[in-house]
């Protein structure tokens, strides 16, 4: 097993379990991932926000019971995320996506908007069977309060803006429902928004009238705009409608890896100017060059997209979307939620403080989540 450590000095000379000290009700993370007392309470004491996570997929498309462990892994039976490992794993909110794929809006009729209502039903009744441990969560103070109860904030995320089949009623009617972010686009673009992979055909292009209409609604709504997935000009146009900050839900840096779905430094500095937080994603192809190569990627790979991040946007604007349970690949060391913890130690080796570890966990996405959602 790759350490979580990099080889610089300052990291701690001896592994040691997690601290015993226990200052919230949050347990620390497991001695299994030998990471340092400092490492632990900074990570105790963190809100720790996973932006993106695909597990409900899994549920609807695999049988996969989310409420029993399974072995981390990508096969049938397998899987990065369940409840007894988003326990474990100290975690205080996890963005559960509600992915609708491109088919639905290939079919006549349309069948994302309904697709998207089952997703929004199977993430709800998740959290709703476990009301010890889980919160179905909408708000910023749901996160202070999991924090508090040592419980676990669960968000809906929608992915994929064809999920409103062109329908600011149906926006505002995922909305009602508890959805609190949406990708403007999948892989997939749409009648108003371009997508970076212009998957099928459909478009890359930037923002009809409309789609600046739904970043607008978005806004009054006190919902979160997302800009993964979609195409350089939709998010420049996106960023210009805005009249708040927005999100990249789960994406890369593209100095690192020139990958369409990563997003560029001109990109990430406009995310800091409006304020947002774009949360990195963990799918080795997005991460690593050599992944193409068939090698496998380390840990410290994930790590150089958040401290470039950090350098360019700033630490102000960089997060977690794991992309847990949606991905084929992840870094050696980070194969599921359980493993979080050595992110906290990989940035406290490069010399980060304390405080700025705590921003990147989650505390950047709470900030933004204090000033959007209502
Ligand atoms: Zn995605």
């Amino acid at each position: 097993m790759a350490c979580a450590g990099s080889p610089n000095a300052s990291a701690p000379a001896t592994p040691a379990p997690a601290a015993p000290d226990r200052s919230s009700v949050v347990p620390g993370p497991p001695a299994s991932l030998e990471i340092s007392p400092r490492a632990a309470r900074v990570y105790r004491e963190a809100y720790v926000i996973d932006m993106h996570d695909d597990m409900p997929s899994k549920i609807l498309d695999e049988q996969y019971d989310p409420d029993v462990r399974h072995p981390a892994g990508f096969g049938a039976g397998e899987g990065n995320t369940d409840l007894p490992r988003l326990l474990e794993s100290g975690v205080t909110a996890e963005f559960l996506s509600a992915f609708v794929d491109a088919r639905y809006a290939q079919k006549r009729p349309d069948e994302s908007y309904a697709r998207v209502l089952l997703y929004l039903d199977t993430i709800a009744a998740f959290a709703r069977r476990h009301p010890d441990n889980l919160i179905l969560a909408t708000r910023a103070a749901d996160v202070r309060r999991a924090k508090a109860s040592g419980k676990v904030a669960v968000f809906i995320g929608v992915e994929g803006g064809h999920s409103i089949e062109n329908s600011l009623d149906k926006l505002r009617d995922i909305y009602r429902r508890g959805a609190r972010y949406m990708t403007l686009t999948w892989n997939n673009g749409n009648d108003w928004a371009g997508s970076s992979m212009g998957q099928g055909n459909t478009s890359r292009g930037g923002l009809t009238p409309f789609g600046r209409d739904v970043v607008r609604e978005m806004n009054r709504l006190g919902m979160l705009v997302d800009l993964s997935h979609v195409s350089d000009s939709t998010f420049f146009d996106a960023l210009e409608v805005s009249t708040a900050p927005v999100i990249a839900s789960h994406s890369s840096a593209r100095a690192i890896n020139d990958h369409p779905r990563n997003l560029s430094d001109e990109q990430l500095r406009a995310v800091a100017r409006n304020g947002g937080v774009v949360n990195v994603n963990f799918f080795s192809r997005f991460l690593d060059p050599a992944f193409a190569e068939g090698r496998e990627t380390p840990l410290s790979v994930l790590i150089d997209h958040i401290d470039h991040i950090a350098k360019v946007a700033g630490v102000d604007h960089v997060g977690l979307g794991s992309d847990f349970d949606g991905v084929s690949a992840l870094p050696a060391g980070m194969e599921d939620i359980t493993r979080l913890p050595r992110i906290a130690q990989a940035l406290l080796d490069r010399g980060y403080s304390d405080e700025d570890v705590r921003k990147i966990l989650g505390g950047n996405m709470l900030r933004v989540m204090d000033q959007v959602l209502r």
